[in-house]
């Protein structure tokens, strides 16, 4: 009998995801096509986390809870940063070893942990309860090369001269680098846990990285021959938009937002021709200056495209009420949430303004959208030079010294994508290359199809032996 063929042989992991719903959706994913592949998937989420959530009933993992020491009101309930860093570390690692040792006594026993990149104490606790550790890396390996590199204390800081050279990467201007990198002593504590995932990555059994080999081919080549056996497993986005074997694999199914109704959306992009709308997000976390919302909204306007605009909730008290009540409403939505994959996937959308968290940017590939970007901070502006120079699919909006975007940036580089040029042509043209190389990855034989086969595999055989 196959493993795959009695599930009390079905190796079943534990997959610890950051709470947010940028590295959720990933691993989420990744977790299907392992189910898909026989294995059995729990996801551990914060109490906290997995009480705000809507989970779609039908996913096929289960989700179990672990504490941050913040129950009912996750981070924003610690003292700083750091604080909750700690809380989660030390409560989080005591309750993800309890909950291995109750699924252990379940009798469906957990055989690996895969643990989000930033949180490296998740392998301590795995090999603590005689479990195979698995670290997957939402970021890209550009970025995450950049943070070795710092971690490992070869690459002096601060940064000096015009350009930093990281080996696997193209010369990068010191504003190229991941924020907290470039601007040294910004959020301190977020830098440390990003240099921190290096400190026991060598400990692990597995490394696997959010990202296709193609998109990063020298970077992935120069890592795997001097850092790790790496595997590359992405993209992660549903089925449905990629390689359509999944077949009831059409959203990632967990939201801690509430999308506006598909047929609303739906019925506003129907109203305009193809590749004719803007569409406009910043995430699920980005809290923009009062200002720049001002200017953003203004360059729209003289842009004159028609264009979709997700403001949260928490934000929307920043919009120029005037400018936007004067914007007849076939002109403008503003949505305080949607299913971003759905808009993308429409034939109206014709650019994607973006703030380059690594999700968004991977969606727009794999949907063949060519991008402004306007990168916020992390490793967004690293995101946003490689969409720009080294994938060709967008265009990135020049701030001004405070680091503000004037409205005048933003209606050129709009009219850029969407106005006919040549520029945008040729981006257009590399948008279509793009998408095709992401679902040629994760397509039968492709090159992340292999490498979660092999994944597969080996982790069925090790799991059988250990
Ligand atoms: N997203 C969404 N609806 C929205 C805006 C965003 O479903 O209205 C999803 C988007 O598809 C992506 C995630 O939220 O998967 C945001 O992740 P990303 O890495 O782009 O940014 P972050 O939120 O981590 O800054």
């Amino acid at each position: 009998m196959e493993p795959s063929d009695n599930p009390r042989l079905r190796p079943h992991v534990l997959v610890l995801p950051t709470p947010a719903q940028g590295h959720l959706n990933p691993m989420l994913q990744f977790s299907k096509r392992l189910v898909s592949r026989g294995l059995k998937a729990t996801l551990a989420l914060t109490v906290h986390f997995a009480a705000s959530m809507h989970a779609d009933p039908s996913l096929p993992v289960d989700i179990e809870t672990i504490s941050d020491g913040h129950d009912i009101g996750g981070f924003t309930e610690a003292e700083s940063i750091e604080a909750y860093q700690v809380d989660l570390r030390v409560v989080g690692s005591r309750t993800l070893a309890k909950l291995i040792r109750k699924l252990d006594r379940s009798g469906r026993p957990i055989d690996a942990v895969i643990y989000d990149g930033f949180l490296p104490w998740a392998l301590d606790v795995a090999k603590q309860c005689c479990k195979l550790g698995v670290v997957f890396f939402t970021q890209t390996c550009a970025v995450n090369n950049i943070y070795y590199h710092l971690q490992r204390g070869l690459l002096p800081l601060p940064l000096s001269g015009p350009s930093v050279e990281v080996p696997g990467l193209p010369p990068l201007e010191p504003s190229e680098m991941p924020s907290f990198v470039y601007k040294l002593g910004s959020y301190p504590a977020f830098c440390d846990m990003l240099v921190n995932q290096f400190t026991n990555v060598d400990g692990a059994d597995f490394v696997l990285f959010d990202t296709f080999y193609e998109l990063e081919k020298e970077v992935v080549d120069w890592m795997s021959a001097n850092l790790w056996p790496l595997k590359t497993i992405g993209p992660t986005l549903p089925s449905l938009y990629l390689d359509k074997r999944l077949p009831d694999d059409t959203a990632y199914g967990i939201n801690l937002f509430t999308p506006t109704t598909t047929s609303t959306v739906s019925a506003w992009l129907c109203s305009h021709p193809p590749r004719s709308v803007v569409y406009v997000s910043f995430g699920s976390m980005a809290d923009l200056d009062p200002s720049q919302v001002v200017e953003l909204a203004h360059g729209l306007a003289l842009a004159g495209h028609p264009f979709l605009w997700i403001v949260r909730s928490s934000e929307q008290h920043k919009l120029p009420r005037d400018l936007m009540d004067s914007i007849p409403s076939e002109q403008a939505l503003i949505l305080p949430w949607c299913n971003q994959l759905e808009v993308l996937a429409s034939d109206a959308i014709g650019c994607f303004v973006t703030h380059c968290g690594l999700n968004s940017v991977i969606e727009a590939i794999c949907l063949g959208i060519p991008m402004v970007a306007m990168p916020q901070w992390t490793d967004q502006p690293t995101n946003a030079k490689f969409v720009e120079d080294v994938w060709r699919v967008g265009v990135r909006a020049k701030a001004d010294e405070p680091g503000f975007v004037a409205r005048e940036e933003v209606e050129r580089r709009v009219t850029e994508v969407l106005g006919g040029g040549e520029r945008g042509r040729e981006m257009a043209e590399s948008a279509r290359k793009w998408m095709a190389a992401a679902k040629a990855a994760i397509g039968e034989g492709g090159s992340s199809d292999r490498n979660i086969n092999e994944f597969v595999e080996e982790l069925m055989s090790r799991a059988l032996i250990e």
